[in-house]
Order: C-alpha cells, then structure tokens, then sequence
C-alpha cells in the first residue's frame, strides 16, 4: 500500500542568472544572439556530451514527453536542469515533468526541489511509498536493490498516468563503470546497464542522457549553478557495496587519468570473437 498524496506544483517562469540576462537581451532585440552566445560558452562543457548520448543512442524523438525521477541528489537535479537547458536551447522538441518519492526514511525537505520546478516551470508530482517499512521488515540484504527496484516501479506507473513515453533518470558515467565492478566483483557477471531501455510490459523507455557525464562534472555543475540538493535519510546512504566500488575506480584513475574515456570506447568496442565460450 501507498500514500497515493500526488501533488502537481508548477507556477510562474522564473528565470535563472543565465535566463535573466537572456532576457535583458531579448529587449535589446539580442536574444537569438544571447542564446547562442551562451550555448557556446557557458554551457558547451556538459552539454556537449549529453547531447551526444543522447544522439548516439537516439534517446528522445521528436514531441517526446519526458518525466524525469528526481531524487534529490546532485546526479537528479543535474538532469532536471539540463534537460530543462535542452529543452529550451536545443533543437530537440520535448516536454519535460518531474516526480519525486518519499521513501520513508524520515523527513525529507522537498521545499527546495519545489522551487526550482516553479523556477523552471517544470511540473513536479510528489509522491510518498513506503519502501523503508518494507525493506526493513524483510531485513533485506541488499537494501538498495529492492529500493530502485520499488521506486521505478513507482515511477513508471506515474509515468503511465501522466502519458508520459519516456522515464528519465541521472545515471552517469560513474554509475556505469561502478556497476560493471559490482556486476564483475560481486556477481560474476561482465555487464552494466544500457543508456536507453524500452520496457516492453509498460511501453515505456527508460532513458540515461548523463552516461557520457562523469560524476565530477556534475557535482561542479551543481555547485555553479546553485542547484539545490534535498538531503536523504536513509542509514544506507554513503554506506554501501557501491562506495567501495567509488574507491576502487578513484584508485584506478589517480593511476590512469583517461579511464573513464578509456572504459567508455570499450564498452562501445567489444571484441566478441575474443570472449569466452558462454556456460
Ligand atoms: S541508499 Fe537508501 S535510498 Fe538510496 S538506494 Fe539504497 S536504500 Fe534506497
């Protein structure tokens, strides 16, 4: 059972510093000039990798609607701000939503995500479902498995009563590399997951734009851009099988500085012929 305690919050166009000034151009008669300017400078850094995973792997068609899973970290409201770029400064033709779930760890803030929604005027849906009773109940041993497995499961079906075809999440580059030693490691399996999947029992497509983005870069663009953060409370955060994995592939590329590129083109460069005999 859930708190079926859907909330829609949108409100007036408030715009941000970059916006703002883009404005103060359009009055000038500047604006298409401004927007350029800005792409090209202020924005060019993150933006050009997302938007060619997003190319690459034919993420968003034309007329899309996109509900973007915010959880509150950097990696979500990264997203959020830059599909929300994307979709003003960009060709790509798209509507863009957001949901955020309570999990039930304890309270959680959302003021702060509710504003930057209203600021974007993206509408955001609030929804609580009580994964830390259930997880806590069956003393799962893999606490975060079942939490992402319940939570997209929220998503999507929020996803399906607003009409919208595709599920963003903030996944990056981090997360790939990171699963693929968890997968390796700990279930002996050479596998991560894939920046576009098509959910064929909901129709819906589970899109990645970020897996081309390092969680460095992120962190910094959050940090520019003075996007918020919502804090979680859940014990097993910052705690986990995945933090040892940060350590190891932090490790790696003090040693190596050009892994992420490196783990990126080989995932994209499988030689086939040279893996072993499948049991
Ligand atoms: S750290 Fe907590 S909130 Fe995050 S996935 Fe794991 S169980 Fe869920």
């Amino acid at each position: 059972m859930y708190t079926n305690n859907l909330v829609k919050s949108s409100g007036y166009y408030t715009r941000f510093n970059f916006v703002y000034t883009v404005a103060c151009e359009a009055q000038t008669g500047n604006l298409e000039r401004m927007k350029r300017y800005l792409m090209r400078n202020r924005h060019s850094w993150f933006l050009t990798r997302v938007k060619r995973a997003i190319k690459d792997y034919d993420m968003i068609p034309r007329g899309a609607k996109i509900l973007v899973s915010v959880s509150g970290g950097k990696d979500s409201i990264s997203l959020l701000y830059i599909l929300f770029l994307l979709q003003h400064y960009s060709h790509l033709d798209f509507q863009l939503e957001a949901v955020h779930i309570n999990l039930g760890w304890g309270e959680v803030d959302t003021g702060p995500l509710e504003a930057l929604c209203t600021k974007l005027d993206v509408p955001l849906y609030l929804k609580s479902y009580p994964v830390a009773s259930i997880i806590q109940k069956r003393g799962e041993k893999s606490p975060c498995a079942l939490c992402a497995k319940l939570r997209s499961g929220i998503v999507n079906s929020i996803a399906l009563d607003v009409g919208a075809g595709l599920v963003a999440t903030g996944h990056h580059l981090d997360d790939v590399v990171e699963t693929f030693f968890l997968n390796m490691i700990f279930a002996g399996q050479l596998k991560t997951f894939l920046p576009k999947t098509y959910l064929s029992n909901t129709g819906l497509t589970l899109i990645r734009p970020l897996v081309y983005v390092t969680e460095k870069t992120l962190a910094s663009l959050r940090e520019k851009e003075g996007l918020p953060l919502i804090h979680n409370p859940c014990p097993y955060n910052g705690n986990t099988k995945r933090e040892e994995m940060k350590d190891l592939v932090s490790s790696i590329t003090q040693r190596y500085p050009d892994f992420y590129d490196k783990f990126l083109t080989s995932l994209q460069n499988v030689s086939f012929e040279n893996l072993w005999k499948q049991r």
